[in-house]
């Protein structure tokens, strides 16, 4: 996801702010774990997903950086996420809040700290009503929905 084509704006807020998010799940036996689309990171349940700066060749830093395009993801709308969710029968989408270091674009955040707020299964994956019992260790409430872009109507920003 682009977070838009402006120049970011540094934020180090302790406000945290809210917007959505996609994720790959990972439901293998009783196990249900989400994980980052873009670089594969497990969002741990029960205490904040941290990011992580996963580019090779790059001298470490901390995510998010300006100068590269690390940190967490979060859009402001779902509309951002479209490519992600057309291309995966894997993913679930929601909500999530970030805090911490943060970068804000036109379309969304890159921060440092994040955890879900709300999680929509897709009602067209396999075992849709087992991974949305799974995903109950996260604590945050779960819904079977049924495409991205009927929730998008349904739920308010
Ligand atoms: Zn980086």
């Amino acid at each position: 996801m682009r977070i838009g084509a402006t120049p970011e704006v540094v934020t180090n807020a302790a406000e945290p702010v809210v917007g959505w998010k996609i994720w790959r799940v990972e439901h293998d036996g009783g196990r249900t774990r989400l994980r980052s689309v873009l670089y594969g990171s497990l969002w741990p349940p029960g205490r904040p997903a941290v990011a992580d700066c996963k580019k090779l060749y790059r001298l470490r830093h901390e995510a998010p950086d300006p100068l590269c395009e690390c940190g967490i993801h979060l859009a402001k709308s779902l509309e951002q996420w479209r490519h992600y969710l057309s291309v995966g029968g894997d993913r679930v989408f929601g909500r999530a809040m970030v805090w911490g270091n943060r970068l804000e674009g036109e379309l969304g955040w890159r921060a440092a700290t994040a955890y879900p707020l709300a999680l929509y299964v897709s009602a067209t994956l396999d075992d849709a009503e087992a991974i949305a019992e799974g995903l109950s260790v996260y604590g945050v409430p779960v819904e079977i929905a049924r495409a991205p872009a009927h929730v998008h109507e349904a739920v308010p920003a």
